[in-house]
């Protein structure tokens, strides 16, 4: 297909790697102490295909927290584990127009957690997973994480300590959607499993192959294995398109026209369907809480490749 010429993916991701890694804008998220601490010139660039090939550039062998980045694929698990209506039904999918971890947006109408992409209907989606208890809940996670990224991934302890030291807001949401009936489960053990999900280390090739089981319709690219139904995963993508990148879906949309979901940790992965993951890693955010550097390097290989599903041919 139209991405067949292998030499020019590396040398466009190279290209994406040089042309951003000199931008300073932003700063690390710093809301979780150790956030602040990570070093802020770290920067990686990785394509991997549907079919499983790996371009890179850049730091993409250090493990950076997945925070919000988890939340397509718990969402992804939860369908394979009860059915796509399960996440309509008892969280949503529509948009909320509000920041990520928003109480206001539980309080205006009676769908309270309003999507899984957002931290309210996160915390309801780990909340909905079926398992004994909260240790095995979380064992389903991590389980489903590392079959997404064909590699055993673990917790980064001092982020998890970090962030369970200071989550009082989220501690807030999950509360008030017990209270609502929209959570599924103890309301501190969801909150503590959701914690457990955002402290997974990945490195950006991890990332990008947990992408690339996505962009190849459920089947990872390297093991053979089906891991999601593949009619589960337009309605993931759906979900990337409208609610994977804070306040800036809408121009997201606009400029690379990619589903993506972004995190606090740095990382970025967007999905072409069929085609490819395009993944960013890098401390220092914007205003909106999106990584400067990742999200220009994957807007310059989406627009360089025309991958815009928008666009016509
Ligand atoms: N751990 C973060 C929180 O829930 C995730 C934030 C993010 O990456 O959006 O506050």
């Amino acid at each position: 297909g139209a991405f067949a010429d292998h030499t020019d993916l590396q040398s466009l991701v190279d290209e994406a790697h040089a042309l951003y890694k000199d931008n300073d804008d932003g700063a690390n998220a710093d809301y979780i102490p150790v956030l602040a601490e990570v070093d802020s010139s770290l920067f990686g660039v990785v394509i991997i295909t549907a079919s499983g090939e790996t371009f890179a550039a850049g730091d993409v062998d250090h493990r950076f927290s997945i925070q919000s980045v988890a939340k397509p694929f718990t969402a992804a698990l939860v369908m394979e584990q009860q059915g796509v209506d399960a996440i309509r039904d008892k969280i949503g999918v529509e948009p909320t127009g509000m920041p990520f971890n928003s109480i206001v947006a539980i309080e205006l109408n009676d769908q309270r957690s309003r999507n899984p992409l957002v931290n309210a209907g996160a915390i309801a989606a780990v909340s909905m997973i079926e398992a004994k208890d909260a240790d095995a809940r979380w064992a389903f996670i991590q389980d489903g994480f590392s079959g997404f990224a064909a590699e055993r991934l673990e917790i980064l302890d001092d982020i998890y300590q970090s962030e369970s030291e200071t989550n009082y807001r989220n501690r807030a949401i999950a509360n008030l959607l017990y209270n609502y009936e929209r959570l599924y489960a103890d309301p501190t053990e969801a909150n503590e499993v959701y914690t457990k999900q955002g402290s997974l280390g990945v490195t950006a090739k991890q990332l990008a192959m947990m992408g690339a089981t996505l962009a190849n319709w459920g089947v990872n690219p390297k093991t053979g294995e089906r891991l999601i139904q593949k009619n589960y995963v337009d309605e993931v993508l759906a979900l990337m398109m409208m609610a994977g990148f804070y306040d800036e879906v809408g121009i997201w949309a606009y400029q690379a026209g990619l589903p993506a979901k972004t995190g606090v940790g740095g990382g970025i992965v967007a999905v072409v369907p069929g085609e490819m993951a395009i993944v960013g890693f890098s401390p220092r955010l914007n205003e909106a809480g999106n990584s400067v550097r990742s999200l220009l390097a994957i807007e310059h290989i989406a627009n360089e490749l025309d991958l815009s599903l928008f666009k016509g041919p």
